[in-house]
């Protein structure tokens, strides 16, 4: 069966429509009829092949909303119209310990990323969200359990939701923290909501005067534009977590600096280009970290999710027509998002 869909097909090409095939459901399978699908900064990277080994045609999008419309003979958690979500993966081995404990994203085997993963379906390599169709196996299928009028917005819960909640809530981040969050675009910008959600004292850390306000409205105690060097002094030594959600190489020393001692500075940003080595003695002096995170689990999804849904947070988004993406790519690499783009898919047909 055949679906629309927008990708690239090489890394300096623009988008433009295509027709790719999707598998008819297996007896696990569920067939969602997508209705947005949020655009993350490595669907970017991906289609630009900034990371090296982009498979074209690229069909980027891992932010995936919509509602069941098929299911597969065995599948037993969802039925047709069913309001969905799926994010960055949708296989991994199953077998491994990684697997057994919930961890998917650390599977031992690899997972199977929703886009540019190999899968025995044509082309050779998954195609994601930015489609009308997909079809996944039930154990990657999330349920939205969000009002429907804010599904749009539910979308970059996906990713930048889970990709932020994950180490939050693995460094147990809560009342008593303080928590810097540096970079605000569409994943700093939930990284502000939830971190100020599980009830920590949160810092927005931006290069940009403009979004000053704009991070106090989504929950930031305190904004330090990190361009200056007296307002970034004044944080010296006080944190016990830093996010860094940049998506481009910078100095991860000014913020290191800014941890107490045994802080942790947590790197989920990939860029193309890498950062330049840390001052080590800034390291041991205090004991302080530099770690990093990858997206997050299939059950702490859900766990996220349905924390969101009970709390009232989504994403601040702006809706885009499937033919704007490259504009919207280049808004997104001036920091220019408030604060993430998400396709309406119907603009696809
Ligand atoms: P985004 O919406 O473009 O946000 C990135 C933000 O970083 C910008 O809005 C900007 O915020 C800041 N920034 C950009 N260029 C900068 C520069 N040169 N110096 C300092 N700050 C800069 O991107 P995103 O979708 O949130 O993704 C962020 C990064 O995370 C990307 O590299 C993406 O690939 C990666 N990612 C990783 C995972 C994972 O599993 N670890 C998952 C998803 C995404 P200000 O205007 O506030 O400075
Ligand atoms: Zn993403």
């Amino acid at each position: 069966m055949t679906t629309r869909a927008y990708g690239v097909h090489a890394a300096d090409k623009s988008f433009e429509a295509l027709e790719i095939a999707r598998r008819a459901p297996g007896p696990h399978d569920v067939q969602i009829e997508i209705a947005y699908c949020g655009i993350c900064h490595s669907d970017l990277h991906t289609a630009r092949s900034e990371w090296g080994g982009t498979r074209y045609p690229c069909v980027p999008g891992h932010e995936i909303v919509g509602t069941v419309s098929a299911i597969g003979s065995d599948v037993s958690k969802f039925k047709v119209g069913d309001t969905v979500g799926v994010g960055c993966m949708v296989d991994s081995c199953q077998h491994c310990a990684e697997c057994a404990a919930g961890f998917e994203q650390f599977c031992e085997n690899g997972f199977t990323g929703t886009y540019n993963g190999r899968t025995p379906d044509a082309p050779g390599h998954t195609l994601g969200g930015y489609s009308q169709r997909i079809v996944v196996d039930e154990k990657f299928v999330l349920q939205v359990r969000h009002p429907r009028e804010q599904l749009a917005a539910v979308a970059p819960l996906l990713c930048a939701g889970i990709t932020t909640w994950s180490p939050l809530r693995h460094w147990k981040v809560g009342p008593g923290s303080k928590v810097g969050i540096v970079g605000i675009g569409g994943l700093g910008h939930m990284g502000v909501k939830l971190s100020a959600a599980l009830g920590a004292h949160v810092v927005a850390f931006t290069t940009s005067e403009g979004k000053r306000a704009d991070a106090r409205a989504l929950g930031a105690d305190e904004v330090v534009v990190s361009r200056n060097a007296a307002e970034m002094k004044a944080h010296a030594n006080s944190f016990d977590f830093i996010l860094d959600t940049v998506a481009a190489s910078h100095d991860l020393d000014a913020f290191t600096k800014l941890l107490r001692r045994d802080g942790t500075l947590v790197l989920v940003g990939i860029p193309e280009h890498p950062h330049p080595s840390p001052n080590i003695g800034s390291l041991i002096m205090k004991r302080r970290r530099i770690t990093g995170s990858p997206i997050g689990g299939i059950a702490e999804t859900q766990e996220m999710l349905d924390f969101c849904a009970e709390h009232g947070i989504v994403s601040d988004i702006e809706m885009v027509s499937a033919q704007d993406i490259d504009k919207a790519y280049a808004r997104m690499l001036k920091s220019d998002v408030k604060y993430r783009f998400v396709i309406d898919n119907a603009t696809m047909a």
